[in-house]
C-alpha cells in the first residue's frame, strides 16, 4: 500500500515556461490551507453524480484560492465521536462484483478519518451555504492552524497528482457538471482509497487504490462506470476535438534522438474552450505549440495517479491564447523530441511501444503523411506508399503517405535486408535485421510475452520454462518463409473479411516476445524469425513453437482487419479485437498446420485459465474479459493476457462451434461490414451474431451465451450420464449433464452427440444449469455411442 509520501518521489520537476497555465500549476502546486478558512462541522454532505458524502462530525479546512477559486478542502474527525462516511452503489453486477473482489462488499459504505478533496466546482460555495443548519458550526481558526500546518505538504503532493487536469478546468471555467472533483480518504479498513469524479473520462467514476508491488505501481480499479445521466444515453458522444490531416516530420540523429514537427488540423466540439488536452508518451516532451500560426503554452507533466489508465500515455495542456470556436478548422504544430527508439546492440533497434510517439486525441481515423530524416546505414519503415527515399546530406529522407485514414501511425528501423510477396493483389514486404541481437545469441530462456494490440498498454509477462528452441540462430533464416506466410495469411483473411486496412502491408522485426499490428505495418518478434528444431506434438514447447512461428505472424496480419479496420471505443470491448485477431490467426493456422494445432493452442490456453494466479486463486475467477485492462491488478498482473487472449479466443471458439461454420464465417463479414471504420461495443457484436443463430436455437438472441462467456466468469466441470430404455424400434433415449464447480448462476449449452449405427449423428444442444440439463429422443435402434462435447465446443475442465 503506498502512502502519501510517495507521490512526492513520483513528480518530476516541472518545466518553466511561465505562462498563464504554468502560472496556476505552480499555485495549484504550491497550495496551502488557510486557517482562517476552517469550520468545526456536523451534518454536511456532497452528492456528486452517484456517490454521496457525509461530513457527521469534525473540522473541514479549506486551501486558499487558485485563479480566484478555493479548490481544495481537508476533512479531519478529530473530535470526540468524529465521522464522516461515503456511500456509492455500483450499477450493475460486474460493477459490484468487481468491488466486491477488493473490500469484501459490493458497494462502498464507508466511515472515513481524514478525506482531501481536490475540484474545481462549487464545492466550497455548497458547503458554505450549508453550515447556518446546524448552530454547532463555526469558524475555528485555532484549529485552522494546526491543520494548515499538518496537511498542507499532503496537499501538495495530491495536487501534483491532478495539476493538469485542474489547470484545464481552471482556464475553461468549467462548473456544475463539467468540472472534476478528486478524493482520497482514508479509512481505517481500507487505508488510503481514491475516489474520483472527472466527466472528461468515458466512465467518471472511478473508485480505486493505488498499490504497489514489485516496485510497479498500480492502480486497482475497484469499480469505474458511467454516471446515472450517462447512462441514460443512447448515442456515444463525439470527441471534444475532431483531429485529422496529420503531416509529421520527424528527425532521428546518429544518436536516436528523435525530433519532430507534427501539424494536424483540429476542429474544436464546443466554442469558447481556452484549453485542449492530448496525449503523449511520458518518453516525449512536447517543446512547443502553435495553433493557426500563434504560439500557444504547453504545460507537460503528470504523474502516475493522473495518467492511469490512459494506456502509457500521459496527458499534456496546449493553452490558447484565444478561445477556440466550434466547428471551425485550426491547424495545431507541435515540436516534440525524445529518445524512443534504442540501440540493443549491433545496429538491431527497438523502438518503444507503450504509448504515443506524436501528440494524439483519443483514437481518430486521420490520413498520414510522414517525412524522416534518420542515419543513412538504416532503413525506415512506416505505414502507407513510400512517396520517397534518398539521401540527404549526411542522412537519408523517406517519406511515405496513406491513402486510407488509420488511427494510429507506427514507424520502424534497422540495418535491414528485405524480401516480398505478393497474393491476391496485396504487396507484403518483409524487413530482417541483419544482425542477430545480442541476447539472443546467448539462446536464453525467453520468456512468453504477449501479442498486444494497437494501442499497447501493460503487457503482463509470464516466463515459459522452455528455452527457445533454435540451434546457430539467424535472423535472416526465414525471411522470405515469413513474407509468403504473411502474403498468404493476408489473402486467406481477404478472402473471408474483404480488404485489409491498407494494400501495402510492411513487416518489421522488434526484439522482445511480443507483435503488434498497425495499419500497414507490423511488428514482429525477433524470435518469428528464427528457425526452430521441431518439438514433440502437443508439449508446451509445441505451442510456444506455433505461437512464434505462425500465430503471432497471423494474428497481427489479423489486426489489419480487427482494431484498424472495426474498431472499438471502451476498453470494455477491446477483448474482441484481441479474441477476433487471435481467432482469425487459429483459422489460418487451421488451414495450414490442421486442426489439431488449433486445438493445440486451445488446451493452452485452457491450462492458463484453469492456472492458480499469484493470488492462489484460478485466473479465470479474475474477473469477466470486459473488465479489459482492468484485469491486469496488483492482485494477479498476469489474468488480463490470459483471459483477453485466452479466453476471448475460446470465446470466438465456441460461438463459431455454436453457429456452425457457414453462419459463423458469414457473421464475422457482416461484422466487417457493418463495423467498418467504426466502433463496436460488445453489445453491438451480440447482436450481430445473435442474427446467424440457427433455427430454432436455445439461445437465439446469445444473451446466456454472453451473459456466461463474456460478462460472467466460471469455467464447468461437466459430467453426462443417459440410458436407453424399451425395446427396439421403440426405445427411448434419455440422460443429463450436469455440471459442478462453477457458481449457481452459471448457464451453458452444451453439445451431445448420438451416434446411430448406421453412421448417421445427431447432436442436441443441452442447457445446463444449477439443475441437470435432460436430454433425450425416441430412437428405433440402440446408438451406437453418445458423447459429450467430443469437439471442443465448450471450455470446460
Ligand atoms: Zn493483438
Amino acid at each position: 500500500m503506498v502512502r502519501w509520501g510517495l507521490m512526492t518521489a513520483l513528480c518530476l520537476a516541472a518545466p518553466v515556461w511561465g505562462g498563464e497555465a504554468e502560472n496556476l500549476a505552480r499555485a495549484i502546486r504550491e497550495n496551502s490551507f488557510d486557517r482562517q478558512e476552517c469550520y468545526r462541522v456536523r451534518d454536511l454532505s456532497l452528492a456528486i453524480e452517484d456517490f454521496k458524502i457525509y461530513l457527521t462530525d469534525g473540522h473541514l479546512i479549506f486551501s486558499r484560492p487558485v485563479g480566484g477559486k478555493r479548490i481544495a478542502a481537508v476533512f479531519v474527525a478529530d473530535v470526540e465521536g468524529g465521522d464522516a462516511e461515503v456511500i456509492l452503489l455500483p450499477p450493475d453486477r460486474a460493477e459490484r462484483r468487481s468491488l466486491a473482489s477488493y473490500i469484501h462488499s459490493p458497494n462502498l459504505d464507508e466511515h472515513f478519518r481524514t478525506g482531501v478533496f481536490l475540484f474545481t466546482g462549487d464545492i466550497y460555495e455548497t458547503i458554505l451555504a450549508q453550515l447556518p443548519s446546524n448552530p454547532a458550526n463555526r469558524r475555528t481558526p485555532e484549529v485552522g492552524a494546526l491543520l494548515e500546518e499538518q496537511f498542507t505538504p499532503t496537499l501538495r503532493n495530491l495536487s501534483a497528482s491532478y495539476q493538469t487536469r485542474l489547470v484545464l478546468d481552471l482556464l475553461n471555467h468549467a462548473g456544475g457538471g463539467d468540472a472534476v472533483f478528486a478524493s482520497v480518504l482514508e479509512s481505517a479498513n481500507l487505508g488510503p482509497f481514491d475516489l474520483v469524479y472527472d466527466p472528461l473520462r468515458a466512465e467518471p467514476i472511478i473508485a480505486g487504490q493505488m498499490t504497489s508491488r514489485d516496485n510497479r505501481l498500480f492502480l486497482d480499479a475497484w469499480t469505474s462506470f458511467k454516471t446515472r445521466s450517462m447512462r441514460q444515453e443512447t448515442t456515444p458522444r463525439p470527441p471534444d476535438l475532431a483531429l485529422s490531416d496529420y503531416r509529421i516530420e520527424a528527425t532521428i540523429g546518429t544518436d536516436l534522438e528523435l525530433k519532430a514537427t507534427t501539424r494536424v488540423k483540429v476542429r474544436p466540439l464546443h466554442s469558447g474552450v481556452r484549453a485542449v488536452t492530448f496525449d503523449i508518451s511520458p518518453l516525449m516532451t512536447v517543446t512547443s505549440a502553435t495553433v493557426d500560426g500563434r504560439p500557444a503554452e504547453v504545460l507537460q507533466r503528470e504523474s502516475p495517479r493522473g495518467n492511469a489508465m490512459r494506456a502509457g500515455n500521459e496527458m499534456f495542456l496546449v493553452a490558447l491564447t484565444e478561445p477556440l470556436q466550434a466547428g471551425r478548422d485550426y491547424e495545431f504544430v507541435f515540436g516534440h523530441t525524445g529518445k524512443v527508439v534504442f540501440d540493443t546492440g549491433d545496429r538491431v533497434l527497438f523502438v518503444t511501444a507503450r504509448g504515443n510517439w506524436y501528440p494524439l486525441h483519443g483514437l481518430q481515423f486521420a490520413t498520414y503523411d510522414l517525412t524522416f530524416r534518420h542515419p543513412k546505414d538504416l532503413d525506415l519503415v512506416a505505414p502507407g506508399e513510400l512517396v520517397e527515399t534518398r539521401a540527404d546530406g549526411d542522412s537519408r529522407l523517406t517519406r511515405f503517405r496513406t491513402r486510407s485514414q488509420i488511427r494510429f501511425a507506427g514507424f520502424n528501423l534497422g540495418n535491414y535486408a528485405r524480401a516480398r510477396a505478393e497474393r491476391g493483389g496485396y504487396l507484403v514486404e518483409v524487413c530482417a535485421n541483419r544482425a542477430l541481437q545480442p541476447d539472443l545469441k546467448r539462446s536464453p530462456s525467453m520468456p512468453l510475452r504477449d501479442v498486444i494490440n494497437i494501442q499497447p498498454s501493460r503487457r503482463a509477462s509470464e516466463t515459459l520454462s522452455e528455452p527457445f528452441p533454435s540451434t546457430a540462430p539467424n535472423p535472416l533464416d526465414r525471411l522470405q518463409e515469413i513474407a509468403t506466410g504473411v502474403a498468404s495469411a493476408l489473402e486467406f483473411m481477404a478472402g473471408r473479411f474483404g480488404p485489409p486496412a491498407l494494400d501495402h502491408l510492411t513487416v518489421s522485426p522488434i526484439p522482445g516476445t511480443f507483435g503488434q499490428g498497425f495499419p500497414g505495418l507490423i511488428y514482429l518478434s525477433t524470435l518469428s524469425y528464427l528457425r526452430t528444431v521441431p518439438r514433440s506434438a502437443g508439449s508446451l514447447a509445441q505451442a510456444q513453437e506455433l505461437f512464434f512461428q505462425q500465430v503471432l505472424q497471423a494474428h497481427e496480419t489479423a489486426h489489419q482487419w480487427w482494431g484498424n479496420r472495426v474498431t472499438t471505443g471502451s476498453y470494455r470491448d477491446s477483448w474482441m479485437m484481441e479474441a477476433l485477431a487471435n481467432y482469425s490467426a487459429l483459422l489460418y493456422l487451421e488451414k495450414t498446420s490442421g486442426a489439431h494445432s488449433v486445438d493445440t493452442m486451445l488446451d493452452t490456453y485452457r491450462s492458463e485459465l484453469l492456472a492458480k494466479g499469484e493470488n492462489g486463486q484460478l485466473v479465470d475467477s479474475a474477473g469477466p474479459i470486459t473488465m479489459g485492462m482492468r484485469l491486469e491488478t496488483s492482485q494477479d498482473p498476469g489474468a488480463w493476457r490470459s483471459i483477453t487472449y485466452g479466453k476471448g479466443t475460446w470465446i470466438i471458439h465456441m460461438l463459431r462451434r455454436y453457429l456452425g461454420d457457414q453462419r459463423f464465417f458469414a457473421m464475422l463479414a457482416e461484422v466487417l461490414k457493418r463495423y467498418d471504420h467504426q466502433e463496436m461495443s460488445t453489445e453491438d457484436f451480440r447482436r450481430v451474431a445473435a442474427r446467424f443463430t440457427p433455427p430454432r436455437s436455445d439461445d437465439a438472441d446469445l444473451e446466456t451465451f454472453f451473459d456466461t462467456w463474456v460478462y460472467g466468469t466460471g469455467i464447468p466441470a461437466l459430467k453426462m450420464t443417459y440410458s436407453v430404455k424399451g425395446k427396439a424400434p421403440a426405445l427411448r433415449l434419455s440422460g443429463a449433464v450436469t455440471q459442478a464447480e462453477v457458481g449457481a448462476d452459471f448457464s451453458a449449452l452444451v453439445p451431445v452427440e448420438i451416434h446411430l449405427a448406421g453412421g448417421q449423428t445427431i447432436t442436441q444442444w443441452v442447457r445446463c444449469g444449477s439443475d441437470p440439463g435432460l436430454f433425450g429422443m425416441a430412437l428405433k435402434q440402440s446408438p451406437a455411442r453418445v458423447t459429450l462435447d467430443p469437439d471442443r465446443a465448450v471450455l470446460r475442465r
